[in-house]
């Protein structure tokens, strides 16, 4: 670990090395934006890339994020009716629930600590993995959309 290491405490440069990819800026920039906020797509990640790197095009992002996400540095959460939505944490088989009405998304911890975390009642696979999307109603849209203005008396 040298000072260059991110706030995470992992260096994405180093990591990039043991792939065997170059380290660049483009890279580093979409790296970090998805860092900064999970759960991105492709349009919000190359928005916040473009702080850094202003001429990174929308195409470019969608290559290096594809690009990441083989090499298992990221990883793609595809919700219905959403576009793909990328994120740092990976490995650690985290589960996620979503808004249905406003499409936020948020981490669900593995239900048992380790993958995987669901045992299907049958099946002839030996299972790897449980990727569960628990859909739902965020507590900003529970709230109810008309609210009374001045609270009634007596209530
Ligand atoms: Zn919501
Ligand atoms: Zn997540």
């Amino acid at each position: 670990m040298t000072t260059k290491d991110r706030i995470s405490g992992r260096s994405w440069a180093g990591q990039l090395h043991a792939h065997d990819r170059r380290v660049t800026r483009q890279r580093l920039a979409v790296l970090a934006a998805v860092e900064s906020s999970p759960h991105a797509t492709a349009e919000a990640v190359a928005e916040a890339a473009r702080t850094e790197l202003p001429q990174l095009t929308l195409q470019s992002v969608y290559v290096v994020l594809a690009d990441l996400t083989e090499l298992g540095m990221l990883r793609r959460i595809e919700p219905p009716h959403s576009p793909a939505r990328y994120e740092t944490r990976i490995g650690d088989n985290h589960h996620h629930a979503i808004c249905t009405r406003c499409g936020r998304i948020e981490d669900v911890d593995c239900a048992v600590g380790h993958a995987p975390c669901l045992i299907p009642s049958s099946s002839s696979m030996t299972i790897a993995v449980a990727d569960v999307l628990y859909q739902g109603i965020c507590a900003d849209c529970a709230v109810p959309a008309v609210a009374p203005v001045h609270p009634t008396p007596g209530q």
